[in-house]
């Protein structure tokens, strides 16, 4: 198996507006063998193959954060937290291609985040630094909440819970970008109930297909826009055992 990432400018063109600079191709190389290479100390992805990879990984994190991509967001240098990052996903590829962010890349497993310390390291990545702890413990810590200007997560958990682990880490304004695959109407019923719980509003739903595979994507974008109530989030553990 060749392990060069397909280089699609012309897809990163029409879809994200946006191509890689010369250095961003690079980091995205080494990140994909940097992961390869982990993966046969850790189960970090079962993603591996060098298309998929640009699909499902580095295609799809950056499809999520598409506004930022556009030279006009603001605030220009925003604070981004990713939640439950795992292997760095959606966090690293944001980190390498928002330059001009700071972004905290936090997860609950040790080992995953000894892997990015390492991976942060090699690709010089100095707008990033990692955390080991739980969204809900973070989200009660003075340090961190109200702290974000964006708040990323994917993969782990029902919306409403991704809401609660979200929404107390943004500052009033701040964005929760919720990366999900298959989307309901019913979902959008539950996750509209948590975030007027926990104030937000729910500003768009954004279905999509992957470039390559045509796979089914939802992009949910809540926005923060009063205050979280101070026994949000709960105690570790509740927001997924008694979702909001
Ligand atoms: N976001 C990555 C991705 O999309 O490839 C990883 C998704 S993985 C399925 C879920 C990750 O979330 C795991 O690494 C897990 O340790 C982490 N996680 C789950 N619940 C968490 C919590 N409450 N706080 C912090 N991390 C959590």
């Amino acid at each position: 198996m060749t392990n060069l990432l397909p280089e699609m400018a012309e897809i990163w063109q029409q879809t994200l507006n946006w191509q890689p600079s010369v250095q961003q191709q690079t980091q995205l190389q080494k990140l994909y063998e940097l992961i390869l290479e982990g993966n046969r100390q850790q189960n970090l992805t079962r993603i591996v193959e060098p298309q998929e990879f640009w699909e499902k990984h580095l295609w799809d994190s950056l499809r999520g954060i598409a506004p930022l991509l556009s030279a006009n967001f603001y605030p220009a240098s925003p604070a981004i937290i990713d939640i439950g990052t795992g292997a760095g996903f959606p966090g690293v590829p944001v980190a390498i291609t928002v330059p001009n962010c700071t972004i905290t890349l936090l997860d609950s497993t040790r080992k995953k985040i000894i892997f990015l310390d390492n991976i942060l390291n090699e690709l010089a990545l100095t707008n990033a630094k990692t955390i080991v702890s739980r969204a809900e413990e973070i989200g009660q810590h003075p340090q961190h909440r109200r702290a974000y200007d964006i708040a990323l997560i994917r993969a782990v958990g029902a919306a409403s819970v991704c809401a609660e682990y979200t929404l107390p880490l943004l500052k009033q304004g701040g964005l929760a970008i919720i990366y999900r695959g298959n989307w309901t109407k019913e979902e959008t019923t539950d996750l509209q109930n948590a975030v007027n719980q926990l104030g937000g509003v729910i500003e768009l739903i954004e279905k999509f297909t992957t470039p390559l595979s045509d796979s089914i994507r939802h992009c949910l974008y809540v926005r923060k826009v009063a205050n979280t109530a101070l026994n949000f989030p709960r105690a570790v553990g509740v927001p997924s055992q008694k979702p909001l």
